[in-house]
C-alpha cells in the first residue's frame, strides 16, 4: 500500500513519528507558489528565468493606496472579525456603483485574502463542490484538505473554455436536490476569456432551478481588458456570493485582502464564517483595511490606474496571442486578467518525438531547455497527457510600462512598439516558446 495513504504513522528513526491527517497526506504546496520559488532560486543561481508561472500583477500598488497605508501603520488594535466597518461600507458602496448590486456593509465579510475565505465558505458549506476545468489551482484542493466532494465539469476549447448552462443542468440533474457550491471564475484564471451576458444568464437560471449556492470568483473583474465586467450576480442576486480583492487590480497580491458580499438569504453563510474566523485568524491586518478603504473609494487617479492597466494587458495579451498562433499553438483570445491557455495539441506528433507526452514533461524540458517558466494544465484540473499550460504574462516592468502608457492619449489603442519596448521580455519568452515547439 502506498505509505501516503496508509493509517500507519510514517517513522523516521531520528525523530517522533509522523502522524498527517489523511487528508493532508500526499499534498504538495500550491502549483503557482511552488514555481514561482522555484524560478527565483534559478535566477539565484544566475539563470535566465523568464517567470511566466506565478499569476501575480505586474503593476505598482496606486499611489493613493500607499500613502493610506503609511498613513496608518499606527493601527494596532485588533479589528472586528468581520471586518472595519468603514471598509465593509466602501466595498458595498463600491459593488453598487459598479454593478447596481442591492448590498450594504451588513453583507460584507473581509478576510485576508479571498483564498482564506473560499477555505472557510467550504468548511461551513456542506455540499458538493463542483469546479469547471479548466480552474484555478486551489479550488479542489482545498475541499480535499476539508473533505468535501469535488464533480468535475468538463469544458471544450471550442466554446472557449466556458462553462454551458446545459452541462451545468445535466450535471445537477442527477441527483437533484443536492446541496452544491458551483464555481465561477471570469474573467478566467487559467484561461483569460470571460462569459458573454447571456450565458451567464442561462447559468443563472439553471442555478436557480437547482437552488444551487454559487461562488463568483471576480478577482480579475476590474481587469477585464474593456473595463466591461458583468457579474452573474445581476442575474441570480438571491443565491451568488461575490468574491475579490485587492490582489489583482491593485497590484496588492502580497497585502492578503479579500472581500465576499452575501446576498441576504445567505447571510448564516457569513455567521458561520465569521465565527470560524474569530477561532483562526481572529481578525484581518489593521493598516492593510484601513488603507483598503482608499481603493473602494475610488477617483481619479484609481480610475485612470486601472485604465491604463488594461490598455496594456489588452495589448500584450492580443500580441502575444498572436505570436504563438503563428507557431501553430492553439490560444483562445484573451479579454481580460493577465492569462493565457495554450494547447499544444498540434504538435502532438513531434512532440511525443522528443519524449513529451504530457503537459508535466512539456513545461518541466521547456524550463530547462529556454529558462520560461508556465505551469502544465494538469494543475488546472486538464487531463495529464493533454498538452495545454498557463502562462502568466507578468515579467515585465509593470511601473514603467504604466508611466508610458499614462504618457499617451488614452483614445487610441498602444501600438506594437509600446509592446516591444515595455514588455519586450515577455515577448521574448514567447519568440523562445515558439522556436523550442518549432526546432
Ligand atoms: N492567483 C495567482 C495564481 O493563480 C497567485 C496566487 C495563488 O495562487 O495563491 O497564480
Amino acid at each position: 500500500m502506498n505509505p501516503k495513504n496508509s493509517m500507519a504513522p510514517i517513522t523516521d528513526e531520528h525523530s517522533l513519528p509522523v502522524h498527517l491527517n489523511l487528508n493532508v497526506r500526499g499534498l504538495e504546496p500550491s502549483a503557482t507558489l511552488a514555481i514561482n520559488e522555484r524560478s527565483n532560486r534559478l535566477r539565484r543561481k544566475g539563470r535566465t528565468i523568464h517567470k511566466l508561472g506565478l499569476g501575480q500583477s505586474p503593476f505598482p500598488v496606486p499611489t493613493p493606496l500607499v500613502d493610506a497605508l503609511r498613513d496608518n501603520a499606527f493601527r494596532k488594535d485588533y479589528l472586528a472579525v468581520r471586518g472595519l466597518r468603514e471598509l465593509r461600507d466602501a466595498v458595498a458602496t463600491y459593488r453598487r456603483r459598479r454593478h447596481g448590486t442591492d448590498c450594504s456593509g451588513d453583507d460584507v465579510l473581509i478576510g485576508p485574502g479571498s483564498k482564506e475565505l473560499m477555505f472557510l465558505l467550504q468548511l461551513v458549506y456542506y455540499g458538493d463542490l463542483v469546479i469547471p476545468t479548466p480552474t484555478w489551482v486551489s479550488y479542489a484542493p482545498q475541499a480535499h484538505i476539508i473533505g468535501r466532494h469535488v464533480r468535475w465539469l468538463d469544458t471544450k476549447e471550442s466554446d472557449g473554455w466556458r462553462l454551458t448552462a446545459d452541462a451545468m443542468d445535466r450535471l445537477c440533474s442527477e441527483d437533484p436536490g443536492r446541496p452544491r457550491i458551483v464555481i465561477l471564475n471570469y474573467p478566467s484564471n487559467p484561461t483569460g476569456g470571460t462569459y458573454h451576458p447571456q450565458e451567464l444568464e442561462d447559468l443563472a437560471a439553471v442555478a436557480r432551478r437547482h437552488h444551487c449556492v454559487l461562488l463568483s470568483d471576480e478577482i480579475y473583474g476590474e481587469l477585464h481588458h474593456e473595463g466591461r465586467h458583468i457579474s452573474i450576480a445581476r442575474f441570480y442576486p438571491e443565491g451568488t456570493i461575490t468574491s475579490s480583492g485587492l490582489s489583482k487590480w491593485c497590484g496588492a497580491g502580497g497585502w492578503r485582502l479579500g472581500t465576499f458580499i452575501f446576498p441576504r438569504g445567505l447571510r448564516w453563510l457569513l455567521d458561520a464564517m465569521s465565527i470560524v474566523a474569530s477561532e483562526t485568524y481572529t481578525s484581518t491586518c489593521a493598516p492593510i483595511q484601513y488603507a483598503a478603504v482608499r481603493a473602494f473609494q475610488g477617483g481619479t487617479e484609481i480610475e485612470s490606474y486601472l485604465k491604463h492597466s488594461r490598455r496594456i494587458l489588452h495589448s500584450l495579451g492580443k500580441k502575444l496571442a498572436g505570436r504563438l498562433r503563428a507557431a501553430g499553438i492553439e490560444v483562445a483570445p484573451p479579454q481580460g486578467g493577465f492569462y493565457l491557455f495554450p494547447s499544444f495539441h498540434p504538435h502532438r506528433e513531434a512532440l511525443a518525438a522528443r519524449g513529451l507526452t504530457d503537459s508535466v514533461s512539456l513545461c518541466e524540458r521547456l524550463l530547462e531547455d529556454t529558462g520560461v517558466a508556465i505551469l502544465p494544465g494538469s494543475h488546472f484540473g486538464r487531463p495529464r497527457e493533454e498538452l495545454t499550460a498557463r502562462l502568466a504574462y507578468v515579467d515585465f516592468n509593470g511601473a514603467e510600462a504604466l508611466s508610458a502608457s499614462q504618457s499617451m492619449p488614452l483614445k487610441e489603442p498602444l501600438d506594437d512598439s509600446f509592446v516591444e519596448t515595455h514588455c519586450g521580455g515577455v515577448l521574448e519568452a514567447a519568440d523562445k516558446i515558439c522556436a523550442w515547439i518549432e526546432e
